[in-house]
Order: structure tokens, then sequence, then C-alpha cells
């Protein structure tokens, strides 16, 4: 896999982090609607298990928050399924495992970074769907969701509608990204990326996070996109200051996934 490099904001100081965000919480707290926040998590580029996967998972188990696991169907094979469950298991209650994708691959020559993108041939992109839903159907089982998450939160109308003739219940971008989505694929887009934000400097990333959990919360809805991947020390610990803080704070609502689709 390629270098990840680190988001600036997980260079700062961990005490320095959880003490300015303490501070900042009660201003947050005031933002929320009354009617309250629906709070939810989803990590993407899930396959290799491995040290950074391990840490994040063991910070949502131990504040028992549901997370939606994006798993890239080329990157599994038995092995690492078994590799993953031992990680995961024995309770798997907690996680929504769902298909990110197929290679994981940037497929256009100019422009924005799609998998599943406008240059596509529509037989190609159905072909490539049907493998990794059956891959992950296969090696997941019962615990695999009949959700999507496509690379870099975006697709083409076509690859939706491909989806939803595929059995798909439902779709993960990021918020307000075109195209609408479609009548009977729901999207649960994310609004707070955690870990791939490019920023000027470790200030500018406490910045950047306030305001995108600000904006998020007022909206009453939030998701927080993660990638294990891009986490350092700082950002582990990090993160299990935020779960705890989200848990302790009645507004914010933390929800499975599963249970945000329309009933
Ligand atoms: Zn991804």
């Amino acid at each position: 896999m390629s270098y990840r490099p680190i988001s600036s904001i997980w260079k700062n100081n961990i005490s320095d982090l959880i003490e300015t965000f303490e501070i900042w919480w009660e201003k947050l707290s005031e933002l929320i609607p009354e009617k309250g926040c629906d709070v939810f998590f989803r990590a993407d580029d899930i396959g290799y298990p491995g040290k950074q996967f391990s840490a994040m998972i063991e910070v949502f188990q131990k504040n028992k928050v549901p997370l939606a696991l994006a798993v890239v169907p080329t990157w599994v094979n038995q092995t690492r399924v078994q590799k993953l469950y031992e990680t995961l298991g024995p309770d798997m209650s907690l996680w929504c495992l769902h298909q990110h994708g197929y290679k994981h691959t940037n497929q256009e020559k100019v422009g924005k970074k799609f998998e599943f993108g406008p240059s596509r041939d529509i037989k190609k992109v159905l072909a490539e769907l049907t493998k990794g839903k059956l891959k992950m159907n296969k090696l997941l089982g019962n615990d695999m969701c009949q959700i999507f998450t496509p690379p870099w939160n975006r697709c083409t109308e076509e690859t939706m509608t491909t989806l939803r003739e595929l059995g798909f219940i439902a779709i993960s971008r990021s918020i307000n990204v075109a195209p609408f989505p479609l009548k009977g694929l729901p999207d649960l887009p994310i609004n707070i990326d955690l870990h791939t934000i490019k920023e000027k400097n470790p200030e500018a990333g406490i910045l950047n996070l306030m305001d995108q959990i600000e904006n998020a919360v007022q909206t009453d809805y939030a998701g927080f996109m993660l990638h294990h991947q891009r986490m350092n020390k700082t950002s582990v610990r990090f993160l299990d200051f935020l779960l705890a803080r989200i848990a302790e704070t009645p507004s914010l609502r933390i929800q499975d996934m599963r249970d945000m689709l329309p009933k």
C-alpha cells in the first residue's frame, strides 16, 4: 500500500488537544439543535489486519460505539478475514461490514479520482460490483450489510442504478456530492473527515475539525469518516476522548448506520 501521510492536527500534543476540545465542547453543546443530532462513524479502506486497525477497533469496543467498516473486496482473502474476525469478534454486533468499491484504484485519467467514474464502461462496472459482492458474501456471510461506500466518496448515477439492481439498500458518500441519490438507494453521507484532510499546520487542523463538527451538528446529522492507516498514537487517544465525550452528551445520539436507514 502507498504511503499515507498523517494530517497536521494529529501532530499536536494530545493533552493540548484534549484541553482545547474540552473547553470548546461547551460552545458545541449550545449549537446542537433542540431535537438533538444523530452521530455515526464509518471507517474506510478495511481489508488488511494490523496494529493500526486493531488500535482503532479497540477504541470502539471500549466505548461500545458502533462502526461501519467499508471493506475493499480485492484486499481480503480467507486468511485476512480470519485475522479481522480475531480483532472484531466474538461479538460482531457493533460492526456494519459493507462493500468499499472493488479494487480501490483510480480509473479516471483526468479530474477527480473515481473507481466508478464517467470513463467506465457500465458492463465492467456491473461485473466488478457483482464479483465484489459475491466475494464479500462468501467471506463475511451474514455479517455483510448490503451497503456500498464508493472510493473517494463518489460514483456515477449509472453505478448507483447498478448497485440498486444488485440489491444494495444504501450508499454512503460525502455530504452534498453529485449526483442526487436514487429512489430506493438512500445516501448516508459522512460530513466530518478525521484523517485525510490536508491542513497547513497543527493549529489550522484544530480549527478545521471544530468547524466540520460545528457545521455537522447544526444540521442534526454528523457522520464521521475514519482511516486507520493514517492514525498515529495521538489520533487514537483523541478518538477515545471523542467517543466518550459524545456518549456523555445526551443531545448527541450515537447510531448504528443500519438503524439510520429510512424505515
Ligand atoms: Zn477508500
